[in-house]
């Protein structure tokens, strides 16, 4: 065992936290700057060169030789660019190490070569960095040494936004004011602030690195594109919650003492359904911060696997056949001083309040069901959604039988007049119901829950950042409060108008909640029944993003322009395409180099032995049996192959956009799975020691 800590010693020991800024700036600096935190007040010049100082002096104390802006720009990864703290050495021929506000504030790092959709045209390639400072900056140590580093926003030279964060910061400003719209309504003048509260839950796969290093597939996709399933899968459920091993031990506890020492609060760590496959989530934060650390829990999980001698797959379905990885996004609504707006509550008016919040959700997941999908849709994600495995491609909200059964009750008679079993919470209102405080139990297969104080979005990809889900989440909700305000303000009897609309955003959007199995084919044709959208691949739900009912929405709260949302869906046309393409492209290596190879030497043998067979007088009928087998197999991959060239080639002479984009799902995946049948066939048949690469069974159950 290695040396025993206190983590509350570590923690947060690299981050320029309040503790450090309130020790380290002038009194009046750092009131100013927590003002610009906490209410976005803008910050002088002068200000931020005493506060970029002392972060400076901090971090150089902490051993750091360079800073960076941090972002996040449309590659899905976050970037940086590294400039050391020194200045042009002076006539002594020493150097001072030097940083100041404006160099805190805005970076200015040469933005032509990340995806922009059009936005910049490539001869103006300004793009700018700025200082998120309600997201606190760190040192991070690697290989490199030590790092300061600096959340930031990343823009074009027009203000159009180019990365994750800008429109996330844009969507909680948005759904801040909605909500105090709100909650001023039922009285509340005390909250100055409502915050997104989000906590992603991370799945990853381990696998051992010298294993890994021996598939390309691995190398260049993240996922194994070929691959026979072993004897034993997951069938068992033995692993979920299983012990876990002392190897994957060692690693979870670096992790932690990484993730801590960063701030990032890691808390809860099990191993998941699939051999291999485990989880971490981090208690939750602010939208943005919780963002950022999800940024950083992926890399670290990353970092800390080579150390270990492993590679952490983040991929959203690293192995057919066995369950896929996702991210559940936790959010909920939460107040300055400590107020949960999705929390049922304990008081007659929160209780209203919260059937309101409650409904007015529904309406927003009703309403824009398809952009929230759309939020989901990566290219690794197709495999999971919809394709028999959690969740399902429709969007429908589980609420559990008690608020199931209040909403019955509204909608029907307009009134709810009692609760199902459990301790009751009285509303006050006559015509409201009575909330049992005990919500529900749990559904697994539910892609938006309610989980007793929070929803949990459950579609999100492994690898894909939360920040799009939760610009989605947020901007949805923010629309849907706005209206029901616009309602309410105008009211005579607020009490009754309340009512009244609690009820009719129950009766209007009741058809998308759904408590059953969400993996049924049953529901599959009720949700069709019901008309809600069944929208099956990411080629199929990236037009949502610039549907007239989304670029209204969006421009109407702020959070992305119709130029944005289009340059947008031009990138997540382009991001398919190529992932698609670097897929199909390995395929035909593998199967060239690797397979067709392996298999014509095993025909060699099996004809050797034939031949043995007959010289020394017996029956060769089996083996020339499995020679003929083979050979069909040999010529079906070949054949296959021969196809999937065709298609990757004039799909890749295709204009960039979503013809192209839907050609390749249509016409490349189809031909990629239809090389990898009679490989993974042939993988049944051959000889292990014949076979070119570890095998599935090899990569889950040896780590
Ligand atoms: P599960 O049982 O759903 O797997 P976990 O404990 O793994 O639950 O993760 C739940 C996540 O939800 C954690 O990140 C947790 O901090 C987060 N969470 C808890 N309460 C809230 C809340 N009110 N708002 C947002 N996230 C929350
Ligand atoms: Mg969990």
């Amino acid at each position: 065992m290695s040396e025993a800590f206190n983590v509350a010693d570590i923690f947060g020991q690299d981050v320029f936290n309040d503790t450090v800024m309130q020790e380290r700036l002038p009194k009046k600096v750092y009131k100013d700057l927590k003002k610009t935190i906490e209410e976005g007040k803008e910050l002088d010049l002068a200000t931020a060169d005493v506060i970029a100082h002392e972060m400076k002096e901090w971090a150089i104390e902490k051993g750091a030789t360079h800073y960076t802006h941090w972002f996040q720009p449309l590659t899905g990864v976050t970037a940086e660019k590294h400039d050391s703290f020194i200045s042009a050495p002076m006539p002594s021929g020493k150097v001072l190490m030097s940083f100041s506000g404006k160099e805190l504030i805005k970076g200015e790092p040469d933005a032509s070569s990340f995806p922009s959709g059009g936005l910049r045209a490539t001869f103006e390639a300004r793009g700018y960095t700025a200082w998120d400072c309600t997201s606190p900056a760190f040192v991070r140590k690697d290989a490199a040494g030590a790092t300061l580093c600096i959340p930031t926003a990343f823009c074009s030279y027009t203000g159009e936004a180019l990365d994750q964060k800008t429109p996330l910061l844009r969507s909680m400003e948005a759904i801040n004011i909605q909500a105090l719209r709100l909650i001023r309504l039922f009285g509340n003048t005390t909250s100055r602030k409502v915050t997104p509260s989000v906590g992603p839950e991370q799945e990853y796969f381990l696998v051992d690195a010298k294993k890994f290093q021996q598939r390309k597939d691995l190398i260049y996709t993240g996922r194994t594109l070929f691959g026979a399933m072993p004897p034993k899968g997951q069938e068992l459920d033995d692993h979920y919650f299983g012990t876990i091993r002392q190897r994957i031990a060692g690693f979870m506890r670096d992790v932690n003492i990484e993730l801590w020492k960063v701030g990032v609060s890691s808390k809860t760590q099990h191993n998941e359904v699939a051999p291999a496959q485990h989880e971490l989530a981090p208690i939750y934060a602010p939208a943005n911060v919780a963002v950022d650390h999800n940024h950083l829990v992926m890399q670290t999980l990353k970092r800390v696997a080579g150390q270990h001698g492993m590679k952490c797959l983040l991929h959203e379905k690293p192995f057919a056949g066995v369950n896929g990885s996702g991210k559940h996004d936790n959010w909920s609504l939460t107040t300055d001083d400590g107020k949960n707006l999705l929390d049922p509550g304990k008081t007659p008016h929160e209780n209203i309040q919260f059937l309101l919040v409650l409904t007015c959700i529904l309406k927003a997941v009703d309403e824009h069901a398809d952009l929230l999908r759309e939020s989901a849709a990566d290219p690794g994600n197709d495999h999971r959604l919809g394709a028999n495995e959690a969740p399902p491609a429709i969007i429908s909200v589980f609420l559990g039988d008690q608020l199931e059964d209040v909403i019955e009750q509204l909608v029907s008679t307009g009134e709810a007049t009692h609760s199902l079993k459990g301790g009751k919470l009285e509303t006050g209102v006559r015509t409201l119901p009575d909330l049992a405080k005990d919500a529900t139990d749990r559904n697994r297969t539910s892609p938006f829950a309610f989980t007793g104080n929070k929803f949990e979005f459950r579609m999100v990809g492994s690898r894909d950042s939360v920040a799009g889900p939760n610009v989605v989440l947020n901007t949805i909700v923010a629309e849907a409060f706005s209206e029901a305000c616009d309602v309410l303000e105008n009211s005579d009897n607020f009490e009754m108008a309340v009512h009244d609309l609690i009820k009719k955003y129950a009766t209007e959007h009741q058809k998308i909640i759904f408590n059953g199995n969400g993996y049924s084919d049953e529901w599959v044709k009720e949700a069709e029944r019901r008309g809600l959208p069944n929208i099956r691949s990411m080629v199929e739900a990236i037009p949502a993003l610039t549907t007239e009912k989304s670029v209204a929405m969006f421009e109407k709260f702020g959070v992305f322009t119709r130029a944005e949302l289009e340059s947008r869906e031009e990138i997540k046309y382009e991001n398919y395409a190529k992932a698609i393409n670097i897929e199909a492209r390995t395929m035909i290596d593998m199967a060239s180099k690797q397979f067709l190879p392996a298999f014509i030497k095993y025909t060699r043998t099996l004809a050797d032995t034939v031949i043995a067979v007959r010289e020394a007088g017996a029956d060769p009928s089996v083996q020339s049996d499995i020679l003929n087998e083979v050979t069909v197999h040999l010529a079906e991959t070949r054949e296959a192959l021969e196809k999937l060239k065709v298609v990757t080639e004039k799909a890749a002479a295709m204009a960039e956009g979503g013809d192209q984009a839907r050609y390749y799902h249509s016409e490349v995946v189809p031909a990629m799975e239809a090389l990898r049948a009679p490989v993974d066939t042939m993988e049944m048949i051959m000889d292990k020691d014949a076979w070119p690469m570890p095998s599935y069974g090899d990569l889950m159950f040896e780590v």
